[in-house]
């Protein structure tokens, strides 16, 4: 059995009554079809207010005028007669206002439709659900409506097509009542409940439950996928596309819940199911106004985990940014609503404010970016963004740099004045700032960071990291701490989440250990020594240098890029072999260079020895699949031959290798070194 509910504006003329036979009839041509159809748009309120007029007369002639209009457009000859005679003996009971006079609309929209389904041919039978769906204690008692609906269509084995009037029904003293304004949504769930439908298509004018009321914000856009429970919260704080009370007779049965658009058929909608998103995804905002107070209720829908803490600031930050007082603290139920209270008269643009902040991709005319670290990286990227105005054409952005500090206090005081969606800029050594990420996330604040002390964190802190900035749906991107500007992460990312993933990663990405070990040509020039001493004079090592033979740098490397290619790697799990013995690690700088200068003559014979095979040796990161799907890491010298891409690696050269089951070895050869071209990748990071 196919469901499909039609709404008032699907059924408003007789043009748009064709629509709703064509989509009638596609879906008889697969199922039996229970097709329930609101009054036309405005007769619900049209009878109302004939109920409550002194003299409804003339409001009675113009309703019963709109539906002979249809009639007459939709029937000839004797048809149109006999419909035209039916239309008028309703409206001869309408005339005497009877109670509960809002109940005709849909017995008028219904019988127009069984009569046109009838006369184009198919089985068609009207049901009247007055005699079908029972409220009991101004509840819908569904044992007894399940079980009247299921007899009225064994009554009917004949039918095709059963039509069916919503939103009425009859309470347990025999009156006719409603399920309430909106209420046909309601009937069409309880049709496809009591029939355990295989499809409940709710047909209406807009294409799906979208991100607001469009008809408040022209950005709205259609939500693809909802739970029933977003759904239902969206419905019940004031999206009206859904009657709230619809939700739950299907999602007893499991049945899905579709939202069509009737004017644009072949548009997806929106579907509602059981499905929910496991990381926080915000949903919608809706809108209740409470005309006594002239206040209006609006309300943020999340599905999933979302921080409170940050959605509160983000939506009073939005508020104020828009010049709108609210009256209220936000306030938060379950973890996934958040409500706001502010005068009727501001409550568009109040809603206007946080869709723009919650859903629009804003157009980013300028970024605003907060660079922490003054040092060469911090530098370089200031002075290229100074030479270009801040103006990058080709990605359609601007980036403004509001502020370029070392200062420690820097990332509080970014987190004190920084607007959402600005970009704080990691270009510090500090193996601390990334403990204010989780902050600066939950203020919409983005991350880009060159600071490889800023992932090679505890795994559960760098997953919470990425957890945060999903959640507040901010970028936290770090391309440049591994290889500088060369695309390595992202490939490496690509790769995981393609085919059959990655079976070993390669890399030779220490730039100052490559930079040694090239340069060193067994003493022919100069001396292990002198060269190591050099590169530390020269910036190129950390101060101890040591650090760097330890090979704690590549370690911090292989964390990322294994993080990145899915796999939860810890420090603990990587083993270290050093380029050289443990002797050298203890003791003071000095002994170390006299130990270095004192071993000089082994260094070179064991140079002379690789030279006299054509192999050479390379300080190499490798993760590794085991056959069992578990990874091992290891960082040591390997000796590698002509034909290997870490042969000929000169300077700074980093060369990573990136082998999967799939593909051949993707190589990723360049340099790897130097602050300007960390701060392009950070720009590219920046703007991406
Ligand atoms: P129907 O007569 O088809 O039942 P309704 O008028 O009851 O239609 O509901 C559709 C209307 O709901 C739309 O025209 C739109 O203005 C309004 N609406 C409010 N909030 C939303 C939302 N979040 N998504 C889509 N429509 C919404
Ligand atoms: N016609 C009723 C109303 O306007 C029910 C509905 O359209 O769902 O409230
Ligand atoms: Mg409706």
């Amino acid at each position: 059995m196919i469901v499909l509910k039609f709404g008032g504006s699907s059924v408003a003329s007789a043009t748009a009554m064709s629509r709703v036979l064509d989509i009638v009839e596609q879906a008889a041509a697969k199922d039996r079809v229970i097709l329930v159809s609101s009054a036309i748009s405005g007769c619900t309120d049209a009878l109302l207010q004939i109920g409550r007029a002194e003299d409804p007369e003339h409001l009675i002639d113009d309703l019963e005028h709109r539906h002979l209009a249809i009639i007459s457009r939709l029937f000839t000859g004797k048809e149109r007669q006999e419909a035209a005679g039916d239309c008028r003996s309703t409206f001869s009971e309408i005339r005497c206002i009877p109670p509960v006079i809002e109940s005709f609309g849909e017995l008028l929209s219904t019988r127009i439709l069984a009569r046109k389904l009838s006369c184009e041919g198919y089985k068609t039978a009207w049901l009247d659900s007055r005699d079908l769906v029972t409220v009991r204690d101004s509840q819908v008692d569904t044992a007894a409506s399940y079980e009247a609906i299921r007899s009225a269509i064994e009554e009917h084995p004949e039918a095709r097509i059963f039509v069916v009037p919503g939103f009425i029904a009859r309470d347990s003293d025999g009156g006719v009542t409603t399920l309430g304004r909106g209420g046909s949504d309601y009937s069409a769930s309880l049709f496809a409940a009591a029939t355990e439908a295989d499809d409940l298509q709710i047909w209406t004018d807009v294409p799906g439950i979208m991100t607001t009321n469009p008809k408040l914000v022209n950005a709205a856009r259609t939500i693809p996928e909802i739970s029933y429970k977003a759904a239902f919260d969206m419905a019940r704080y004031g999206a009206k596309v859904l009657y709230a009370p619809a939700v739950a007779p299907a999602r007893e049965k499991g049945i899905a819940i579709k939202i069509l658009n009737t004017f644009d058929p072949q548009n997806p909608g929106t579907v509602i199911s059981s499905n929910c998103s496991l990381i926080g995804e915000w949903k919608g905002v809706a809108s209740l106004d409470d005309p006594l107070s002239q206040s209006s209720e609006i309300t943020l829908v999340a599905e999933g985990p979302v921080n409170p803490e940050a959605a509160a600031r983000r939506i009073t930050g939005a508020l104020k940014d828009a010049g709108i007082k609210a009256l209220d603290q936000v306030r938060c139920e379950d973890g996934t609503n958040f409500f706001i209270t502010v005068r009727t008269n501001v409550a568009r643009n109040a809603v206007a404010a946080l869709h723009r902040e919650f859903f629009e991709e804003r157009a980013l005319s300028a970024l605003e970016v907060y660079i922490a670290g003054n040092g060469a990286v911090g530098k370089a990227l200031k002075s290229i963004v100074d030479a270009c105005g801040g103006s990058f054409p080709s990605a359609g952005k601007r980036i403004e740099i509001k502020e370029i500090s070392s200062d420690h206090a820097f990332v509080d005081r970014v987190l004190q004045t920084a607007r959402s969606r600005s970009v704080f800029v990691d270009c510090t050594d500090s193996t601390e700032i990334w403990h204010k990420f989780i902050d600066l996330f939950n203020a919409g604040i983005n991350v880009v960071s060159s600071n490889r002390r800023s992932l090679a964190i505890p795994y559960v802190d760098y997953a919470a990291l990425k957890a945060a900035a999903a959640q507040n749906g901010c970028f936290f991107r770090y391309d440049t701490t591994v290889g500088n500007a060369l695309p390595i992460l992202q490939s490496v990312s690509d790769g995981a989440s393609c085919g059959d993933g990655l079976t070993r990663i390669e890399a030779v990405v220490s730039c100052t250990l490559n930079h040694i070990i090239t340069s060193y040509d067994g003493a022919r020039s100069e001396s292990f020594a002198t060269l190591l001493r050099k590169a530390q004079e020269d910036g190129l090592t950390e101060q101890d240098p040591r650090t760097d033979l330890g090979g704690g740098d590549a370690l911090r490397k292989l964390l990322i890029l294994a993080r990145e290619a899915g796999v939860p790697l810890e420090e603990k799990d990587v083993e270290i072999v050093p380029m050289l013995g443990k002797e050298y690690f203890s003791g003071s700088l000095d002994d170390f260079y006299r130990r270095l200068e004192e071993n000089e003559p082994l260094f070179i014979r064991r140079e002379d020895e690789l030279d006299a095979i054509g192999m050479r040796q390379r300080f190499v990161a490798t993760l590794e699949r085991n056959a069992d799907g578990s990874f091992k890491a290891d960082i040591r010298m390997k000796l590698v031959g002509i034909d290997s891409p870490f042969y000929w690696i000169t300077g700074t050269e980093n060369v990573t290798v990136i082998h999967s089951s799939e593909a051949y070895p993707l190589v990723i050869k360049g340099s790897g070194e130097g602050p300007r071209l960390a701060a392009s990748g950070i720009i590219r990071n920046i703007l991406q």
